[in-house]
């Protein structure tokens, strides 16, 4: 069976690193908001080319502590795309705010340029792009649009470490980027973890306090914050792996590349837009009775996964914020369409050939 994500490979090739770095950590007793996690929010803040980087707990804590440092709560609403996972626009909805759903490009899955600025309303407080699979979201037009409409620009990086638009990072095109480090990301951490990056001092100053409970000066609180913080373990860690994230990805890519040529005519290969460096967090593809082949491929050893299997718009959770009939035709077609394939940068170039030879077999 050729699994869909196998993390053992690369710890192997890493282990000595890691281990070591975990266990410097332990023996310090220097375990919350110490020298670590201020080293790798300068690596990880350099490395992407932006002027700060706060580590939080998570990349679902980034982004509602994000919404919440720029003042994001009850009554507002929050454009977001529904093809992605529920915690985009989870977020939303922990800070009492209203997610609004909005279509997205087939060809990229990521949020329709238009259908965001026609869901703007005298409410809206900001949109929220997620680079979703590794590929950028239109975050140029995108922050134009924000800012003619005096909004905010999110973006959601968590399947993005490393991807670029244009020669540039992606999180540092809105007023701030939120990144997770759970263990199957680009950058994965041996825990949860997260981070958020901006150029903006006012916004940074404002996210650190909604990490530490509001306070500036210990036990002195001028806001109702949280408790979000990346830990020292998970920080030493992911200094280590922030170093072959570069080769990780140049390599995520050339998976993709292979499989793009096996597969011609078997399937809708993924888009790499123009100007977009794409880092395949997912490998997508789209194809006719998508569930029969998925089942196909997983008899045949090969993983095969549904990302995802339904929109956010007809979730139970969001029955609430979403309009009786509401549809986004982009998104439901998706929906029944996409298939992700095993992808990470330790396939080697048999398993690649075996999983397309197995896609080839497959008769719709
Ligand atoms: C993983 C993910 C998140 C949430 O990150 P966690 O660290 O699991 O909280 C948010 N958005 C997207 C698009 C994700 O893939």
């Amino acid at each position: 069976m050729i699994p869909v994500l196998e993390l053992k490979t690369q710890y192997a090739a890493i282990q000595q690193e890691v281990e070591e770095a975990a266990l410097r950590v332990l023996r310090s007793t220097r375990y919350i908001l110490g020298p670590e996690v201020q080293a790798f929010e300068e690596e990880f803040a350099a490395w992407n080319g932006s002027a700060h980087a706060i580590g939080v707990g998570n990349g679902t804590d980034a982004l509602q502590a994000s919404l919440r440092a720029l003042g994001i709560g009850p009554g507002d609403e929050v454009i977001c795309p529904p093809h992605t996972f529920i915690a985009t626009a989870g977020a939303v909805s922990l800070t009492g705010a209203t997610p609004i759903f909005a279509d997205i490009d087939l060809d990229t899955f990521n949020i329709n340029v238009e259908s965001a600025e026609k869901a703007i309303t005298a409410k809206t407080k900001a949109i929220i792009a997620v680079h979703l699979y590794g590929h950028a979201a239109p975050v140029d037009q995108l922050k134009k649009i924000a800012d003619a409409h005096g909004i905010y620009l999110i973006e959601d990086c968590a399947q993005a470490t490393g991807s670029l638009l244009n020669g540039q990072h992606v999180g540092t095109f809105g007023i701030c980027g939120c990144f997770s480090f759970f263990p199957s990301k680009n950058l994965g951490g041996i825990g949860d973890g997260g981070m958020i990056i901006t150029n903006n001092d006012e916004f940074y100053g404002k996210a650190l306090m909604v990490r530490n409970h509001g306070s500036k000066v210990r036990y002195y609180h001028d806001m109702i914050g949280t408790n979000t913080r990346l830990d020292e373990i998970q920080a030493a860690v992911l200094r280590v792996k922030l170093k072959y994230v570069n080769e990780w990805n140049t390599r995520r890519r050339a998976v993709a590349a292979a499989y793009n040529k096996g597969l011609e005519g078997v399937a809708i290969t993924p888009t790499e837009r123009p100007g977009c460096y794409h880092v395949y967090h997912q490998y997508t593809v789209r194809v006719p009775e998508r569930d029969r082949f998925v089942s196909f491929l997983n008899e045949h050893g090969v993983g095969a996964v549904i990302y995802y299997p339904v929109e956010l718009h007809m979730q139970k959770a969001f029955a609430n914020v979403v309009p009786a009939g509401f549809s986004l035709p982009a998104s439901e077609q998706a929906m029944k369409e996409v298939m992700s394939l095993p992808m990470y940068p330790e396939l080697n170039d048999e398993q690649i050939s075996t999983i397309i030879d197995t896609l080839k077999q497959f008769k719709p």
